[in-house]
């Protein structure tokens, strides 16, 4: 056995510090469950994805979006491990690491939550911006300091406005200030909904006039946040969406078949 094992006998071991994860350790916390309880995320910080659009127009500050794990579970006994879970071992009951830990389970809890899915549309990985992580929304300053993740979304916006305010030639600015977003479900919807007052505010502040921002949301079905529990609130979205300083376009029943650097 491995000489970094992590030995306790009895002992709940939680993969991935995602909403399911974290609660069902704080649950656990709360109840008295008599064994130890270890969770492990490869980030330092949960991620509160529903507030990742206040994170982008810093209503809210990187803390309380991305609160650290050790503070969040500070006085409730589980042990937070910032690592990558790189195996399980079933037959020997063992959680395997990146940094070459291993621990030892006897309840283990697996929720490492999910992966952006492309649809295998051609060009989208190297074309679009995800939004699924304080990193993609904007440049965290470790990682600026470390080149990685430079070109978060916040990043890029704001570098075509900057450039579009140095533009003379009207259909370059109207190329540089255009942003599509691709698909109306919710998470769409409120990624248009933030973008459409927050694209204008940045762009006035830069001296440019934010009556050029286009904003387009694109959607392959005919209806917005089709099957989504809010789908009653279409009518009241799609008001909201028109009433934004720059008023979100609909383009509904469009399926994306290809991105390139220019065109959708
Ligand atoms: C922008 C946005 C807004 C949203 N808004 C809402 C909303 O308003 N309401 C709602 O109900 N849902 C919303 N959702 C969806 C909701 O956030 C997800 O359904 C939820 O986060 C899923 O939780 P999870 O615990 O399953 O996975 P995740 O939250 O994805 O957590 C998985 C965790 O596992 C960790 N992990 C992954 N692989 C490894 C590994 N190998 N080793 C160690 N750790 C690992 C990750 O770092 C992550 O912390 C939103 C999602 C997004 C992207």
């Amino acid at each position: 056995m491995n000489s970094r094992t992590n030995h306790s006998a009895h002992q709940t071991v939680i993969l991935g510090g995602g909403f399911a994860e974290l609660f069902t350790a704080i649950h656990l916390s709360k109840k008295g469950y008599s064994q130890p309880v270890v969770l492990i995320d490869t980030e330092e910080r949960f991620t509160f994805k529903p507030l990742l659009y206040e994170l982008l127009s810093e209503e809210l500050s990187r803390n309380q979006v991305l609160p650290p794990f050790e503070k969040l579970l500070h006085g409730s006994g589980v042990k937070f491990v910032q690592d990558q879970v790189q195996a399980i071992d079933l037959p020997n009951r063992g959680v395997e690491l990146a940094k070459g830990g291993r621990y030892a389970y006897n309840h283990l809890v697996l929720a490492l939550g999910s992966v952006a899915g492309d649809f295998g549309i051609e060009g989208v990985n190297e074309n679009t911006f995800p939004f699924r992580s304080g990193k993609n929304a904007i440049a965290l300053k470790n990682h600026l300091r470390s080149g990685k993740n430079a070109i978060a979304l916040k990043n890029h916006l704001r570098n075509r406005l900057k450039q579009a305010t140095r533009t003379p030639d009207p259909q370059q600015r109207r190329y540089l200030l255009t942003v599509a977003v691709i698909g109306a479900g919710p998470a769409g919807v409120e990624l248009a909904a933030t973008l459409g007052d927050l694209l204008p505010h940045w762009y006035s502040e830069m001296g440019g006039n934010p009556e050029e921002i286009r904003l387009v949301l694109m959607n392959r079905g005919s209806q917005i946040l089709k099957g989504d529990i809010n789908r009653h609130m279409r009518p009241s979205a799609r008001t909201a969406l028109k009433k934004r300083s720059v008023p979100v376009e609909f383009l509904l029943g469009a399926s994306v078949s290809a991105f390139t650097p220019q065109r959708v």
